[in-house]
């Protein structure tokens, strides 16, 4: 009863916002046809590259925004637990990453330990994993940087962490990141829902989130994990 509760709340939260976020798709829709537009009629080679690129970004971004909509109106998973290996999934993760944001002048190290395993629904987790990327590129959208994925079982805690050298956050916007619809990314390029997703699901898993942040610096986001469940420790 308590998951169906949460469900129509969530629901209601989309109804009551359904319009922003039509709005929020139909911008970057809208420069995708203009673009495609464009395309069609244009002779120069290297201009139909520039808005062939264009196009690719546009819908990144529009399928992004959409794949956070889907999470964030599905049903809490009751089922569907199982043990869940982190480093498979942050792998799995940076290949969806790249078709959600362009990893231009980015450089991506992985830092894997062993062990680091634990109970949840799989796709959750790549969801998590897959959000928590692409916040991290955006971050640094300009001039590049590092992004280094991380994990370690150290005893009782199975961790991942996802870093990376962009722009950082104030406290203020730190203070808020979890809260649905929060957002300071323009129209068409964020639904604010990314990290109040992540918060869902991780919680759910009975893991916690801490982030270190600074301005102009980076962002270090930690999840932390229970040891998988039935397994002896
Ligand atoms: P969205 O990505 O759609 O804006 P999120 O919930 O994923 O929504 O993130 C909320 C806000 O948190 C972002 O708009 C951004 O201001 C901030 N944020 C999240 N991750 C990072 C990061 N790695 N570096 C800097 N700011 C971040
Ligand atoms: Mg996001």
């Amino acid at each position: 009863l308590q998951a169906e509760l949460f469900h129509a709340e969530k629901m209601a939260g989309v109804g009551n916002f359904a319009a922003g976020i039509a709005h929020d798709i139909n911008n970057p829709l809208q420069l995708i046809l203009g673009l495609a537009e464009n395309l069609a009629e244009e002779r120069d080679l290297r201009t139909i590259h520039e808005q062939a690129k264009d196009i690719i970004e546009a819908v990144k971004r529009t399928s992004a925004i959409c794949r956070d909509l889907t999470q964030y109106a599905r049903k809490s998973s009751v089922n569907g637990d199982s043990q869940v290996n982190l480093n498979l999934r942050l792998d799995e993760a940076l290949k969806i990453a790249r078709y959600a944001a362009s990893f231009h002048d980015i450089t991506v190290v992985k830092r894997y330990g062993t062990g680091a395993v634990t109970t949840g629904n799989p796709d959750e987790l790549l969801h998590v994993f897959v959000n928590l990327i692409t916040n991290a590129v955006h971050a640094m959208d300009r001039g590049g940087g590092t992004l280094t994925l991380t994990t370690e079982a150290a005893g009782d805690a199975i961790r991942a962490s996802i870093a990376d050298t962009g722009c950082g956050m104030s406290s203020e916007v730190a203070g808020r990141i979890f809260e649905p619809f929060f957002t300071t990314k323009g129209p068409g390029k964020g639904t604010g829902l990314g990290l109040y997703n992540v918060k869902t699901i991780v919680n759910r898993m009975l893991g916690t989130i801490t982030v270190d942040s600074h301005e102009g610096t980076g962002t270090t986001i930690t999840l932390s994990f229970p040891p998988p469940r039935g397994v002896p420790p």
